[in-house]
């Protein structure tokens, strides 16, 4: 992966961009978009270079992503044309955290985002950024109020911008149309039906239904998923990312348990089950 480094002042075709008065009088000199490597953060980020502003594209890499993650990634970099800083976490995985922090992450509980999005994007912006004249930005949407109150919570002293909260409110279909138009291929996920770009959809915070649209269409990644998840279950007992919550109880569920029913009686899962995936907000401080 190629690092480039960061500029502070980046120039538009007028000359130096001006700053941009946030809703609570804030000046912004420059925007540093946490780059998922999702749709809405790269509509964020080119909504923001479209009104001329200064912005950048900060990247963690989890490791965990699927194989057309970084060449979307580098097509959107080229398409905003804006300097781009990648964390690598040193190679580790998602697993990896998990191993060493000996805890399986879950809906409630997202060690994997914390150690490998969240404090490392935390850390560049302490030393390399101020949050007097810095904001981050956000790529969620106008349909994510409470994700987007959670992260402003989250994020102080830095402020959070999310342009795609703002008018005019944009479909995700539509987004993604607008990459098309604009030559860049979205992540198969997508069309794959999964609602975010994340570590081949196999997330620790996503539910049954996620979990069975993973087996039934990217059976590899299932089957990796589940062998990592019983190494962690010899060693931790039982432990698992999904629940039971038949009878109004709640059971560890482990993906072979889940996979066997699922091959036996196909429609036997929680259909409404989409879980909570969402790297930027957290959901415990494990
Ligand atoms: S997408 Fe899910 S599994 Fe991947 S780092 Fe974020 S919370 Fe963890």
């Amino acid at each position: 992966m190629t690092h480039h480094e960061n500029q502070l002042e980046t120039q538009t075709e007028e000359g130096v961009a001006p700053q941009a008065e946030e809703e609570d009088g804030r000046q912004i000199a420059n925007y540093v978009v946490q780059f998922s490597g999702g749709v809405g953060s790269w509509a964020s980020a080119r909504r923001l270079v479209d009104n001329g502003h200064n912005v950048e594209l900060l990247v963690a890499c989890t490791n965990s992503e699927s194989d057309d993650w970084w060449p979307f990634v580098q097509a959107c970099q080229h398409d905003l044309d804006i300097p781009m800083t990648v964390l690598d976490n040193d190679g580790q995985t998602i697993w990896d955290v998990f191993r060493q922090a000996r805890f399986l992450g879950n809906t409630r509980a997202d060690v994997c985002s914390r150690v490998l999005k969240r404090d490392p994007l935390r850390a560049w912006l302490d030393t390399n950024r101020n949050p007097a004249t810095d904001a981050v930005v956000i790529g969620f949407d106008w349909t994510e109020q409470h994700r987007i109150d959670r992260a402003a919570a989250h994020w102080q002293p830095w402020k959070v911008v999310t342009p795609l909260a703002d008018p005019p409110y944009v479909e995700k279909w539509a987004l993604l149309a607008d990459l098309e138009r604009r030559g860049i291929k979205p992540p198969d996920l997508y069309g794959q039906g999964f609602p975010h770009s994340n570590c081949r959809g196999c997330c620790v915070k996503a539910g049954q239904a996620q979990w069975e649209r993973v087996l039934r269409l990217r059976r590899d990644d299932y089957l990796h998923a589940e062998a990592e998840e019983e190494n962690l279950r010899d060693e931790l007992g039982d432990v698992s990312i999904l629940k039971d919550r038949t009878y109004n109880r709640s059971r560890p569920l482990s993906l072979r348990v889940f996979r066997e029913r699922l091959e036996s009686q196909p429609a036997l899962f929680d259909g409404d089950d989409w879980g909570a995936c969402s790297c930027m907000t957290p959901t415990d401080d494990v």
